[in-house]
């Protein structure tokens, strides 16, 4: 089982309160959870293990899971830290995530694509995962048929305008029947010696637990949901009065619609272009047991397997970053020559889709993810999925890749996985 996994199966009882101790030696986390997610960890005060942003989304996988949600949409996603635990959850079938920062999310789209556990033991449900730059104050009809929104330390980022016009788009128009918001509690505050002003630098508030709750209600009333308040993170023995540490409220709509399908497929025509306020950066189809794939999807699915099991071959490592995979010798995979006539429909394909190829057009760029990465560190082993990167500068330095290559022996169909009906 994989560390997510193992948190997960201790339930909500692994909340350890530890020594207070500075923020020296705190959990380094992943490397760019020290940009946006919120760490507790290095104020000082109280310190949490598992740290408390893992905690956050362990609580939130949890309640989509109790409540069989299919489709959720989390907003603010900021590195998508979140998709290690959301991609655990069987019931899902579609994920949205939703943050307006691009450049995080360019850097973290990766992190959305199957791992190579997903492949050796694929799921029961289908997965689809899209990644959208968008606000959460804008509504936007591809996430409208969603189960469950989530807004993980998520609105004390708001400004005041966008915490009053957010609700209208989430709890108004998209309604879905559960509603997950997470939020620092400002009670909580005193127990951080370190602490001076605001937990992050980019909180315009931070709400005592009744600010919080008074909020809560009143958006409960206006759009008739119930609201339960939990959270996580609690300090030590006696600073029980302070609550927890992320204050969280769960609503459930009072007039639930029954559980979403799939949402409208990307694919499918929109309502109307203009609705659109949100920007695909990208998706992913994770493979699962019954698998009845489009054939856009049989592509992506084939094309991911077989240019990870190409940059395996040291052969081809530019760098202990980059492989550089000549497409004439990605095209003697068998499953690929099927689904490509010849050599030049698959480098038509690779630069449709975005792909990274070298100048003279002949190979990918393939990034390899480096041991002790962030997927590493969090368990989840290697990525699996097509990890894009910068084209290189025009300046030739891959244009003779092909003739420093070995000669290529195809591989055995078999190896060729996943099988695709
Ligand atoms: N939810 C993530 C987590 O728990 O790890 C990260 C939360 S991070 C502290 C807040 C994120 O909200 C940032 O990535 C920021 O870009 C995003 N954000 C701020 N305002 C937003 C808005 N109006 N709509 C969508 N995302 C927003």
């Amino acid at each position: 089982m994989s560390e997510a996994g193992e948190e997960k199966g201790q339930g909500d009882a692994h909340v350890k309160y530890m020594k207070e101790s500075s923020s020296k030696d705190e959990d380094e986390g992943s490397k760019q959870s020290k940009q946006a997610t919120e760490d507790e960890g290095k104020l000082g005060g109280p310190r949490f293990s598992p740290p408390l942003y893992r905690q956050r989304y362990m609580f939130c996988a949890d309640i989509l899971e109790k409540h069989g949600i299919k489709s959720v949409v989390d907003f603010g996603c900021a590195e998508c830290q979140i998709m290690m635990y959301l991609r655990q959850v069987a019931c899902l079938e579609r994920i949205g995530l939703v943050d307006r920062d691009v450049v995080t999310l360019e850097l973290s789209k990766h992190k959305i694509q199957p791992l190579i556990t997903d492949h050796l033991d694929p799921r029961d449900n289908p997965l689809t995962v899209e990644m959208y730059l968008g606000s959460v104050t804008d509504y936007d009809p591809r996430v409208a048929q969603c189960d469950a929104v989530t807004m993980i330390e998520l609105i004390e980022h708001l400004t005041e305008p966008e915490l009053k016009s957010f609700p209208d788009a989430i709890f108004g128009r998209i309604c879905p029947r559960l509603i997950l918001i997470t939020t620092p509690n400002a009670d909580f505050n005193q127990l951080f010696p370190d602490l001076t002003g605001f937990r992050h630098w980019d909180h315009k508030f931070e709400w005592t637990t009744e600010e919080f709750q008074n909020w809560c209600r009143a958006q409960a009333d206006k759009y008739e949901y119930d609201v339960e308040f939990s959270g996580v993170g609690m300090g030590p023995p006696g600073s029980e009065p302070l609550g927890y540490c992320s204050q969280a409220a769960i609503f459930v709509s009072k007039s639930p619609t029954s559980s979403s399908p799939l949402l409208p497929s990307l694919s499918s025509s929109p309502p109307c272009d203009g609705d659109f306020k949100y920007t695909l950066i990208s998706s992913a189809v994770h493979p699962h047991k019954t698998e009845k794939f489009t054939l856009e999807e049989k592509m992506l699915l084939e094309v991911n397997y077989c240019l990870n099991h190409l940059s395996k071959d040291p052969l081809y490592s530019e760098s202990w970053e980059n492989a550089v995979l000549p497409i004439g010798n990605l095209h003697k995979y068998v499953k690929l020559k099927e689904l490509f006539k010849t050599e030049e429909d698959l480098r038509f394909f690779l630069a449709d889709r975005g792909y990274p190829l070298t100048p003279d057009s002949t190979s990918v760029i393939f990034r390899i993810e480096e041991e002790g990465e962030e997927e590493e560190e969090e368990g989840e082993g290697v990525e699996w999925g097509y990890q894009p990167m910068e084209p290189p500068n025009n300046d030739g330095q891959f244009s003779d890749a092909e003739e420093d290559l070995l000669p290529w022996n195809p591989p055995e169909s078999e190896e060729c996985w996943p099988e695709i009906v």
